[in-house]
């Protein structure tokens, strides 16, 4: 609700709360201070009085008390009491009823003998009476003066007993003096007493019997409840004979009496009165009696709250009037903020030409001065707004058109992303069974980095070489199971591989992991990136080893036969030479057809045998090679020399040319020879009549053109060009394998075994030099023969070819 409220009736509000709280705190502040100096004034001014009344009441006392003692001690009443007579007791109460008629105090003057008889007194009726009973008369027996209230035997009225005892010379009792006075004296002394005016006073015997007070319904009232023992103390002295004491609500201080205190100060409740009050005790000297003055604190109170009311009347009068002023104050001071409302108002209604004129020159003018500047730019900024809201849309649109740009291209993107991812699949699909493939192949397949460490290896691995694909991983290629072969193997293969990066065939003898020797085909190809680097080398190798045992067996058992055949096929030549020379007799000209036919054949059949015989010792690889120095010209001329009647036949036209050749030139005349028959007879053999043989031997240098082929070294050549049938295409990849005739070969019906040239490329590769050819079906054929000009290279071994 405070929170609704305005502005000015919040501070305004604020302001009075204040007021309010420190009026009552202030109020609070001076009640508990006012209150508690103005008890302590009270006390203090009280006390001074009590003090005084207590003096005044002490001096009335022993006015009294002297009178007795002045009466007491004369000679007359001595000698009356010594010696009682009519005459003496007259003259004695003559002198005792002088002294009360001089003052109406004195009710009665008396004389008790030692039995507590009245002997005489100014009032008849005492005389004669018995006062044996009095406390006077036992305390005057007991040689003591007295005093006390007492309420009269005769008279029943109260009176105060002062007395005192009469000695003779010896100090002995002789009887007692009691004088009886009003109450009045002691009385109003109490009741017109300075402290009394505003107090109530009381003066009470030991007992705490009220007997006299300003308040005179207390008389004869006790403080508190009397003790059984007191009220039979009071039946036989008979002091207030049978009247019954009723007692006050002051039991604390009756019991505080008791114990004898002179002085007491309690603070108690006064139950009749419904106040708190201040209970003073003091006794009076040498008496039975207490003045107790009972202080009312409620006037003090009254007296406070009294102050307190006026100071809470000017505070609020003060209140209403700050109150007032400060709303006056408020309404001036917040009075423009009314303006302010207005220039908010009509802001907001886009009324920007509104501004605050002020000139109170505080802060409120501050506040109007920059608001009006915003009002000003607000202007602005809003004039400009048109134009600055299109500017934006055009680039909003722009942006919208951007993003939809973007959107279409994104969309483009992903389309191509999903149809990449289609192929990634079906690549990584293929590529799966590409995997499954090379891991279950049945060559070992060992795939190593550009730098020859192996990455993989798959399962054929272990069981060819004995090492895991895990333990191969990250070794060079081949260490493991290398055997080794000799150096000039490996500078081959890596420049093969490396150099060339071309794919490396060959037969490698390794090592498996059991220390057994094996030999594999290996084929080393090396993989490129796009930028034609080398990124990897796959190895496949197959383990040939138990074929090449075979291979061996039949090599070992072609060996065998052939050289067994042999003696058997020379016996037959030899007899048939024989018969045929007529060593045996005559023969018919038909028994002569028939052994040449028989030693042609037999011929055949040695050439053949020995052939087998020379091939089964090229593949023993148990054949040496001898070079020694080479006549090449003479050789070849030699060998054209057996081959006359074959190109007699044939009528072919065979040139040699000879250039400028190594000297010496070691070669192995036998193995030598054997190539350049084989290469010359073949020209012969496959050429058909009328054709043409050229011989050409010459030097030439590493890197030279022949043949389609560079030199790799500088080498002595010899080709053998011939115009003949040709090598199909097809065959030419398989033309030095071991029995192979080409089918032109073998329709043109020339006879052959199909081994000159295996044993042609075997004893070349053997003597460190090539052989190859180049030749067209029908058109004829060219084969070198080029071997390095240091000769061929020398062999041990232990077997010869024939
Ligand atoms: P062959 O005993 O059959 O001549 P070779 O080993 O000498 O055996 O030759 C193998 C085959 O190579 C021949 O059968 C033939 O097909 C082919 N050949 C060899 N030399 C020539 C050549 N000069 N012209 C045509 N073909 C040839």
């Amino acid at each position: 609700m405070f929170k609704k409220l305005k502005l000015k009736t919040k501070i305004i509000f604020s302001i009075f709360v204040s007021a309010v709280i420190l009026s009552i705190l202030t109020a609070a502040g001076v009640y508990f201070y006012l209150g508690n100096t103005l008890v302590n004034e009270k006390l203090k001014e009280t006390d001074k009085l009590i003090t005084e009344q207590v003096h005044e009441s002490r001096q009335i006392l022993d006015k009294n008390e002297v009178f007795v003692k002045t009466i007491a001690t004369q000679e007359y009443v001595k000698e009356y009491l010594q010696n009682p007579d009519e005459k003496k007791r007259l003259a004695v109460l003559k002198i005792f009823s002088d002294y009360a008629s001089t003052d109406p105090k004195y009710l009665s003057l008396y004389l008790l003998n030692t039995k507590g008889i009245a002997l005489l007194s100014t009032d008849p009726s005492f005389v004669g009476q018995d006062y044996s009973f009095r406390v006077y008369y036992t305390e005057g027996m007991a040689g003591r003066p007295s005093v006390d209230l007492l309420l009269g035997k005769m008279t029943n009225r109260f009176g105060y007993f002062f007395s005192h005892p009469v000695f003779d010379e010896k100090g002995k009792v002789l009887g007692i003096f009691v004088v009886k006075i009003t109450g009045d004296e002691i009385n109003s002394a109490i009741v017109e007493s300075e402290i009394g005016r505003i107090n109530t006073v009381m003066l009470v015997d030991k007992y705490g019997v009220v007997i006299a007070s300003n308040r005179p319904e207390r008389f004869l009232k006790s403080l508190g409840t009397l003790t059984i023992e007191e009220k039979r103390e009071l039946q036989v002295s008979k002091k207030f004979l049978n009247t019954e004491i009723v007692p006050l609500q002051y039991g604390e201080v009756q019991k505080a009496l008791r114990t004898g205190t002179s002085t007491l100060i309690m603070r108690v409740v006064d139950v009749e009165d419904n106040d708190t009050e201040i209970i003073h005790v003091d006794k009076i000297e040498d008496s039975p009696f207490y003045l107790v003055t009972e202080i009312r604190l409620g006037i003090v109170n009254n007296t406070v709250l009294h102050i307190l009311a006026i100071l809470l009347g000017f505070m609020l009068f003060g209140i209403v009037l700050s109150t007032a002023i400060n709303y006056w104050l408020l309404s001036t001071a917040l009075s423009p903020l009314k303006r302010f409302k207005e220039f908010a108002e009509g802001i907001s209604s886009g009324d920007f030409s509104k501004t605050i004129d002020l000139k109170t020159d505080d802060e409120l003018m501050d506040v109007a001065k920059t608001l009006n500047g915003m009002s000003k730019n607000l202007k602005d900024l809003y004039e400009n707004l048109g134009a600055r809201v299109e500017e934006q849309t055009q680039e909003i649109r722009k942006k919208a058109k951007d993003l939809n740009d973007q959107k279409v291209a994104i969309l483009n993107i992903l389309e191509d992303v999903e149809k990449e991812k289609r192929q990634s699949e079906a690549l990584a699909n293929d590529l799966e069974k590409f995997k499954q493939a090379v891991e279950n192949a049945s060559d070992q397949i060992v795939i190593a980095d550009a730098e020859g460490t192996v990455v993989y290896g798959n399962k054929i691995l272990e069981k060819i070489t004995g090492y895991t694909p895990e333990e191969a991983i990250g070794k060079k290629a081949g260490t493991l199971w290398k055997k080794p072969m000799p150096p000039e193997y490996y500078a081959h293969l890596w420049n093969t591989i490396k150099v060339q990066k071309k794919t490396f065939i060959g037969e490698i003898e390794n090592k498996r992991k059991n220390g057994e020797i094996y030999t594999a085909v290996i084929s080393i190809s090396p993989i490129f990136n796009k930028q034609g680097d080398i990124v990897y080398f796959v190895a496949l190798e197959r383990d040939i080893t138990k074929e090449k045992e075979i291979d061996k067996a039949k090599t070992e058992f072609v060996s065998l036969a052939s050289h067994q055949l042999r003696t058997p096929l020379s016996a037959i030549n030899w007899y048939t030479e024989m018969l045929l020379s007529g060593d045996a007799g005559k023969i018919t000209k038909e028994q002569k057809k028939f052994l040449e036919e028989v030693y042609r054949g037999n011929q055949r059949m040695v050439d053949l045998v020995n052939a087998l015989l020379n091939v089964s010792r090229l593949d023993l690889g148990t054949f040496i090679i001898e070079p020694t120095s080479t006549d090449v010209a003479g050789l070849i001329q030699s060998v054209l020399g057996e081959l006359r009647f074959e190109i007699k036949k044939r009528k072919l036209s065979v040139s040699t040319s000879f250039g400028t050749l190594p000297n010496p030139f070691l070669a192995d005349q036998k193995l030598f020879r054997m190539v350049i028959q084989n290469l010359l007879s073949n020209a012969v053999k496959y050429t058909s009549t009328k054709g043409t043989v050229t011989i050409v031997v010459d030097t030439h240098s590493k890197g030279d053109a022949l043949g389609e082929r560079f030199l790799d070294e500088d080498s002595l050549v010899v080709s053998v060009t011939d115009s003949g049938i040709g090598i199909p295409v097809g065959e030419q990849d398989k033309i030095f394998s071991k029995l192979f005739r080409a089918t032109n070969a073998r329709e043109s019906e020339t006879e052959g075994t199909g081994l000159g040239l295996y044993m042609v490329k075997s004893i070349i590769d053997e003597s460190g030099g090539k052989v190859w050819f180049i030749s067209e079906e029908k058109k004829g054929s060219t084969f070198y023969v080029a071997l390095s000009v240091d000769g061929m290279k020398k062999k041990e071994g232990s077997k010869k070819l024939d």
